[in-house]
């Protein structure tokens, strides 16, 4: 309840974008689901004699679809609200399935795209800036301490990281970008390498682009977000940090994540899914792993 609460206490609001093309693009844009009281839909929708009640119910639904994330097998018309996941734009839909994660495994790093793990099972990536809470995340959401240690060892964060969960998917650890102290030629490598995984990996479900919720917007996130897009790779904007609301200085993270969604809505014709998280509290960490499990189930059917 507590949780639910610091949820909702963070204010966003954003405007309808139009959708991509991609197989998990029935993605819609966002607002804050505190915004958003979906009514369940009467039968008689259907009916010629619609009245006018039902018509605003039906502007309700349109409204909807056109700031969520709508899964597949999701019909806008039985939406309600409690299908929406707290803190995001999420809607949860059938494919949303077993979400904990049981049993991680190492399986390897890999300096190329075509060195990675030969294999048809689902990965989801996880990226994001240089301390931005990457490996903070991927402890909290495995509970496995020694996995983000893997990832954070010497020569391995410049890597692409494997790591099999329940031995059905891949968590994919990707390198950082926007290092303060590598080199411009190690950034040249960033973009080469790891722009080489995203256009040629068949089995990437989602990229989970993480954003530092307690700074403000930064050119290097937002032009890593247009690369993604512009390249119709599917990504959910994983806010990390949501539990800095007191920052002493500096704006607060609902003012930081409105103004990152308002530069995203100039450039995207739809708002990818986007939650809130933090390692600190374990804010959003079931809901995000909820979302995984039917990205997965989808892509897997
Ligand atoms: P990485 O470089 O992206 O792997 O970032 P880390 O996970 O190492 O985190 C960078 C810094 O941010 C560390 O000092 C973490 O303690 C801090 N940090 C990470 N996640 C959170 C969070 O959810 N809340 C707060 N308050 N600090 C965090």
């Amino acid at each position: 309840m507590v949780l639910l609460l610091r949820y909702r206490s963070l204010t966003i609001h954003l405007t309808p974008l139009v959708p991509k093309s991609h197989k998990l693009h029935t993605l819609h844009s966002f607002r804050n689901p505190k915004f958003i009281s979906i009514p369940r839909i009467s039968a008689s929708l259907n009916n010629p004699t619609t009245t006018s009640t039902n018509r605003s119910i039906s502007d309700a639904a349109k409204f909807a679809k056109s700031v969520l994330f709508v899964p597949p097998g999701v019909e806008i018309e039985e939406l309600t609200d409690d299908m929406v996941l707290p803190g995001s734009n999420i809607v949860i839909g059938p494919f949303a399935g077993h979400s904990q994660i049981k049993e991680v495994e190492f399986v390897k790093s890999s300096a190329r795209a075509r060195d990675c793990p030969k294999d048809d099972r689902p990965e989801i990536a996880i990226l994001g800036r240089s301390n931005v809470g990457k490996s903070s995340l991927i402890n909290c959401l495995v509970r496995k301490k020694e996995v983000a240690l893997t990832s954070k060892k010497p020569g391995k964060t410049q890597l692409i990281n494997h790591f099999l969960v329940n031995k059905s998917w891949y968590i994919v650890d990707l390198p950082g970008y926007g290092f303060a102290k590598v080199s411009d030629a190690a950034k040249t490598d960033w973009s080469a390498f790891t722009k080489g995984y995203f256009l040629n990996r068949d089995t990437l479900v989602c990229v989970l682009l993480l954003i530092d919720a307690s700074v403000p917007p930064q050119k290097i996130d937002l032009d890593c977000a247009n690369w993604l897009g512009r390249n119709n790779v599917p990504m959910t904007f994983v806010f990390t940090k949501c539990d800095k609301m007191k920052a002493a200085k500096g704006k607060r993270p609902d003012e930081n994540i409105k103004a990152f969604q308002q530069i995203i809505r100039e450039n995207f014709k739809v708002h990818p899914p986007w939650i809130l998280t933090s390692s600190v509290s374990g804010l959003g960490r079931d809901e995000l792993l909820l979302h995984m499990s039917q990205l997965r189930n989808y892509w897997d059917q």
